[in-house]
């Protein structure tokens, strides 16, 4: 059982499949055309089309993202910043295009001080990068203190990573305040809530003018034809996408009262994921193996000591991998 990638483990929407099997021979033979993929995604954001990147997964975005902002090198090495922890593509993505990742601690709650950022903004700092909810805490980030941190920034961008926001059910995504934000960048995927991982769709949202060099680094036919045929699916089954928030949310719920139960620590998340301290994290993640069970180790993680990570999925998933949690808990003591 895969709780360790946050995928959505019942599959993709059914509708979706069908329409991938309805594809034919010349689908695969020639290049993928984007405009309904990119219509549907950019009626379902309520933003116009010149404000859509469709890309290969939000990873693809977050290194689009990353080559734009450390193309100026006129103060030196240029830098992003981000928080310890945070997902990692942020300092690969970074590092791999000759920058340099600048990280700050979030706070004993995971909560992060938007006063650190400011202090580590340098006249070389190029791109923020954060995350809401935040992966892998699940913690979530007020809308009005990154309204306020793009304005601070500026004229480093801030990208705002919404991999998770279709479970929170907050976006920054907004014309009126993309508008007035110019430097905001938000990155979207269609990997978590909308079970894609498999077929790689994410999205960039910001004015044209924001966009303009991250579209220049993305390759022209980067999202292949199926994903593209199943993006708009996707997006109008909404039942099915609802059906996975409610499992989440109940998943969530069943895992907290565990972790209570079972004398665990955790935070609030509002994510399909809990991050949760156990005893000992590795002989944990290695007894949930042992039981058919795949959750991530975090506890390498700035803060993290002894967490693991746990999708919190489909129900039926988490009641077995809360039974699981007992068993292994039970034998160590
Ligand atoms: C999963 C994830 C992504 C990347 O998703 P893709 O599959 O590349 O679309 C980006 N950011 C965070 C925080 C994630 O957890």
């Amino acid at each position: 059982m895969r709780l360790h990638l946050n995928e959505n483990t019942a599959g993709c929407s059914p509708a979706v499949l069908e329409v991938l099997r309805e594809l034919g021979r010349t689908a695969a033979a020639f290049y993928p055309d984007y405009e309904t993929a990119l219509q549907a995604a950019a009626d379902h954001l309520g933003v116009p089309v010149d404000h859509v990147l469709l890309t290969n997964g939000m990873d693809e975005g977050i290194l689009a993202a990353a080559i734009a902002a450390c193309r100026d090198h006129s103060n030196g090495v240029p830098e992003a910043i981000g928080v310890s922890p945070a997902f990692d593509e942020y300092e690969i993505c970074t590092t791999a295009v000759g920058g340099r990742m600048v990280t700050v601690p979030l706070d004993d709650d995971f909560d992060l001080s938007p006063e650190a950022i400011r202090v580590a903004l340098t006249p070389r700092t190029r791109i923020v990068f954060l995350a809401n909810p935040h992966n892998p805490t699940g913690r979530t980030i007020p809308l009005d203190t990154l309204r306020a941190l793009a304005k601070d920034v500026a004229p480093a961008m801030l990208f705002v990573d919404e991999a998770y926001a279709d479970f929170s059910g907050e976006t920054m995504i907004d014309g009126a305040m993309l508008a007035a934000l110019p430097n905001l960048v938000v990155g979207r995927t269609f990997s978590k809530a909308y079970g894609l991982a498999g077929l790689r769709i994410g999205v960039l949202v910001a004015t044209p003018a924001t966009l303009a060099p991250m579209r220049r680094a993305v390759p022209p036919y980067s999202v292949n034809a199926w994903a593209a045929a199943a993006l708009p699916v996707a997006i109008a089954d909404r039942a099915y996408r609802d059906w996975y928030l409610e499992q989440a949310a109940a998943s969530r719920a069943l895992l907290m009262e565990a972790c209570v139960r079972l004398g665990l620590p955790t935070w609030p998340s509002a994510a399909n994921f809990v991050l949760v301290r156990v005893p000992d994290a590795p002989a944990t993640v290695n007894g949930l193996a042992a039981r058919g069970v795949i959750v991530r180790d975090r506890s390498g993680d700035a803060g993290c000591g002894q967490c693991i990570r746990i999708t919190a999925g489909i129900v039926e998933d988490t009641r077995r991998a809360i039974s699981a949690l007992e068993e292994v808990l039970c034998a160590a003591r």
